[in-house]
């Protein structure tokens, strides 16, 4: 395989052991004859690929027994209006941090369907961190607790999990599940589109403590419906069957690895390695706090913007793909996902030693 080194930020790099896989089983998967993606989702066949992805999604989140996994269709985005139509009731109060792009989205939709109070809000300093804990205004009565794990765009991540323990928490976990253990108890709801760790774009994975299934509204759609999803195995209609299959690959490549706690022990070095790269030049720069950077997205601007375009081509011409930041906020943004290997870092911080030096 002649592979590049991805740094998109969704959909984003697969695991080449994994796309291996999938080309092995195209097109006579299991003996069948037939791939995984022409079988029905109700064969013997499916139905096992879809219990041992949840089986290993529950082993490597340790996800207790009063939860359900979910695989859903939408993405995250869908989620944005499929929580407060499960969660809360109509003219309810819902606690909202926003802390980035996302949650923002996550806001504005809510606000459709109840009453959004923002808790904390970091717009003032462009998303670069993460409010502290004890200045969030808290309403007594709301129905949850909604935040975003990791900003995507900005490259902001909690470096801890709230504590409200008298009200559900929800997360939105796009871009940072899997990149390191977590402790499921403290959530009611996490929810995470496929297309950045989990798996190709398609389905949507929630995880929801089952004591919530049936606060949905009357008139929430079946197909918008937690609990609908919970009492048929995510089999209401025909699921994004390719998307969960390699969603199944993903977790047993991961298992491999060693799990959630190796996996951290690599993200964290590599994430390391390149804010120290981007930290001790004058060249890059990263404005994002300290202690709330994101290990899944790494942006930098480059002290000179109108080298931009030629950083963007040369990298691109080494080998090194997809660095251009989020076009709201420009600059460059590298994607570390779990997927990215650690050479992959230590050839970018290579071509961003040797870019500075031969600009400067
Ligand atoms: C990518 C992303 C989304 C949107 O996901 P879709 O699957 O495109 O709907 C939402 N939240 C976060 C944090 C993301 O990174």
């Amino acid at each position: 395989m002649s592979r590049i080194y991805n740094f998109s930020a969704g959909p984003a790099t697969m695991p080449d052991a994994v796309l291996e896989q999938i080309r092995r089983d195209i097109p006579d998967w299991q003996g069948t004859g037939m791939s995984v993606m022409e079988v029905s989702h109700r064969s013997k066949e499916f139905i096992g690929v879809a219990e041992s992805a949840e089986e290993r999604l529950r082993q490597l989140l340790e996800i207790p027994d009063n939860y359900s996994v979910l695989f859903l269709q939408g993405g995250a985005t869908l989620q944005f209006a499929m929580v407060p139509l499960n969660l809360s009731a109509q003219g309810q109060t819902a606690d909202y941090v926003q802390t980035g792009s996302w949650s923002a989205k996550a806001i504005s939709e809510a606000r459709k369907y109840c009453n959004v109070s923002v808790v904390a809000d970091s717009a003032d300093r462009n998303f670069t961190f993460v409010p502290a804990e004890d200045s969030w205004q808290r309403s007594d009565d709301a129905a949850y607790l909604h935040y975003c794990a990791n900003e995507t765009i900005a490259g902001v991540e909690f470096p801890y999990v709230p504590d409200v323990d008298d009200i559900p928490l929800v997360c939105d976990m796009s871009s940072t599940i899997l990149s390191r253990p977590v402790d499921v108890s403290k959530f009611g709801v996490i929810y995470a589109g496929a297309q950045k760790n989990i798996s190709i774009a398609g389905v949507t994975i929630v995880i929801v403590r089952n004591d919530l299934l049936d606060r949905g509204r009357d008139d929430t759609p079946s197909l918008l419906d937690y609990q609908i999803y919970a009492k048929s195995d995510s089999m209401v209609n025909t699921p994004p069957v390719f998307s969960w299959y390699v969603a199944g690959l993903v977790f047993e490549y991961l298992q491999q690895k060693g799990g959630l706690s190796a996996m951290a022990a690599v993200n964290e070095r590599k994430a390391k390695k390149l804010y120290d790269a981007i930290d001790s030049s004058a060249f890059y720069s990263n404005p994002v706090q300290e202690d709330d950077r994101s290990w899944m997205n790494v942006p930098f601007i480059l002290r000179d913007a109108a080298l931009d375009q030629v950083f963007l081509i040369e990298a691109s011409a080494a080998g090194l793909a997809n660095l251009q930041g989020h076009r709201s906020v420009g600059g460059m943004r590298a994607s570390i996902y779990n997927a990215m290997p650690e050479s992959g870092v230590d050839a970018l911080i290579d071509f961003m030693h040797e870019f500075e030096r031969s600009k400067s």
